[in-house]
């Protein structure tokens, strides 16, 4: 079953998706990790989104939908899960059609709904933790960029909940749970 993660910065989609590659033998396609990709490994794409992405904006539409588009002709596994993507009603529309392409379709689309206060908590707590691991916290983990990032859901992602919901195919669910039941809440719309 190929399945969407829809929900704001922070909501936990990575942490969910993982789970779901490890368990149902899924694939996970985040378009934040390919960009990122991109841009240690100083492409010309790389370098042409970096800033971009570090502000917190989205990038354009074309470049995340070939991105995708080149991952849905290699196996599918168990399935895709779509992490961050799609962002956009014109992303949505690409997706339906190219899943359409690959004779494929959209077993679902699920919501995790969090609150901003402990989407901000969660953000300037990973960057945290990153730096207590000796690693580099990303970019655009920082106050400044997450105002921007969360904006850009409001204006341009958070339309897709009701996108979705007119086709049938959401399921929103408490991204405030804990992992596990969170993970059970998910299983629960897999079947
Ligand atoms: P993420 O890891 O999903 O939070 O994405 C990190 C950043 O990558 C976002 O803030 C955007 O700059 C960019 N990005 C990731 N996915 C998309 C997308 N589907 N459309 C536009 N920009 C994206």
């Amino acid at each position: 079953m190929n399945i969407i993660l829809l929900g704001p910065p922070g909501a936990g989609k990575g942490t969910q998706a993982a789970r779901l590659v490890e368990k149902r033998d899924m694939i996970q396609l985040s378009t934040g990790d390919m960009l990122r990709a991109a841009k240690t490994s100083g492409t010309e794409m790389g370098k042409k989104v970096a800033e971009v992405m570090d502000r917190g904006e989205l990038v354009t539409d074309e470049i995340v939908i070939g991105l995708i588009r080149e991952q849905l002709e290699g196996d599918k596994k168990g399935g895709f899960i779509f992490d961050g993507f799609p962002r956009t009603l014109a992303q949505a529309d690409a997706l339906g059609e190219l899943l359409s392409e690959f004779g494929e379709d959209l077993g679902a689309v699920i919501e995790m709904q969090v609150d901003d206060e402990v989407l901000v908590d969660r953000i300037v707590g990973r960057a945290a933790e990153a730096v207590a691991a000796g690693k580099t916290a990303r970019a655009d983990d920082n106050a400044e960029s997450l105002k921007i990032r969360l904006m850009e859901y409001y204006k341009k992602t958070s339309p897709l909940i009701g996108y979705y919901h007119a086709k049938g195919e959401l399921t929103s669910i408490d991204g405030l749970a804990s992992m596990d039941e969170v993970e059970a809440s998910i299983a629960k719309v897999l079947g």
